[in-house]
């Protein structure tokens, strides 16, 4: 039987939901027994939130001033000698567990599984390649623990109701000192975040200048919509790199995703290709972004853009 060790992200004080999304993946394994480790500073909080998810047997808990904030070095064996007690590990798909379940496979000795979008047994999956243009089925070896990371995009976050046992686990492992933490920097904003916004306003090279970008504001603060941004607008410098979308950026599944003088290059609509309903406002009506668009409006963005956001009032 598979028994999944999925591993939670959190900022210090609330799960992220990329949790409840690898449960509800763990949980398309069936038979699965399913625990959430949850490593931190001062966990406790976290864990009673983590043992409401439905489907959960157990949350683990690591409590260490070392684990706080999250340092995937420092994290790392302490999942490995976790591992020993499960079929599988599993880890979100955001830049959290990127970062960290490839050095877990890497210390497990094992490859890593990326971004699973679903299940077709307990080490048979499918993932997406060549930037979401075919899906590929992969086979892991069944005797050794499957490490892999879970596509966010591809499920919807388990339901609560839970109340799961919460134990502490006890860990005994050397810690590496060759990585520490110096310094988190972060924008400040009142807008969604962009991972888990239900509606995206996003922008792309068209809007020409970062002043030009406010268009996007104005819009995304009328629908309460979190930012977006071409790989494009941001090497134009009109955005910050955290609002790209794509397969170097975000990969995203909102419920409304509105893209505004964004062409549609694969690499941008790979970002895209779970989001509800796509609207796209363009100047060229062959633009590929119009072969994915639910809705397509074709006009000069600098006349479309400040109409629409009128007509919301
Ligand atoms: C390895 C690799 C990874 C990449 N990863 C990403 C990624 O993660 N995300 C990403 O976005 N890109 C990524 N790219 C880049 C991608 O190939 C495109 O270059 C990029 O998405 C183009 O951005 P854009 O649509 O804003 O610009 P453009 O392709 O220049 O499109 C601008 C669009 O705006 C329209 N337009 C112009 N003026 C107006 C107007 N006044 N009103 C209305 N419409 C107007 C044009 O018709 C055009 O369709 C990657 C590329 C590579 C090689």
């Amino acid at each position: 039987m598979a028994k999944i060790l999925v591993i939670a992200e959190h900022n210090g004080t609330a799960l992220n939901p990329s949790t409840a999304k690898c449960v509800a993946c763990a949980t398309q394994i069936e038979g699965a027994d399913i625990d959430v480790a949850v490593l931190g500073g001062s966990v406790a909080g976290l864990a009673a939130e983590a043992a409401q998810i439905s489907g959960i047997s157990r949350v683990l808990t690591v409590e260490l001033a070392d684990n706080d904030p999250a340092i995937a070095a420092i994290w790392a064996p302490q999942i490995v000698a976790m591992a020993a007690d499960y079929s599988h590990v599993f880890g979100p798909s955001t830049a959290f567990g990127k970062d960290l379940m490839p050095r877990v496979a890497a210390l497990l000795g094992v490859n890593q599984i990326s971004d699973i979008m679903s299940v077709d047994g307990s080490h048979r999956f499918k993932r997406p390649i060549y930037a979401g243009n075919a899906i590929v089925s992969v086979e892991a070896p069944t005797d050794s623990v499957v490490v892999a990371t879970i596509r966010t995009a591809s499920y919807q976050a388990a339901e609560g109701g839970n109340s799961a046992p919460v134990d502490s686990a006890s860990i005994d492992v050397e810690l590496p000192a060759h990585t520490r933490f110096v310094e988190l920097q972060t924008g400040t904003s009142d807008r969604p975040d962009l991972q888990s916004a239900v509606k995206v306003v996003a922008g792309g090279r068209a809007l020409g200048s970062e002043e030009n970008f406010g268009l996007i504001d104005k819009l995304a603060d009328k629908l309460g919509a979190a930012i977006g941004s071409s790989r494009a607008a941001v090497d134009a410098g009109y955005v910050p790199p955290e609002t790209q979308v794509g397969q170097t950026g975000q990969i995203i599944a909102p419920d409304l995703y509105i893209a505004i003088g964004i062409s549609g290059a694969i690499q941008h609509i790979t970002g895209i290709k779970d989001a509800g309903t796509i609207v796209a406002i363009n100047k060229d009506e062959e633009a590929p972004i119009f072969e994915v668009a639910d809705i397509g409006l074709v006009g000069d963005l600098f006349a479309l853009v400040p109409e629409l956001t009128d007509a919301l009032g």
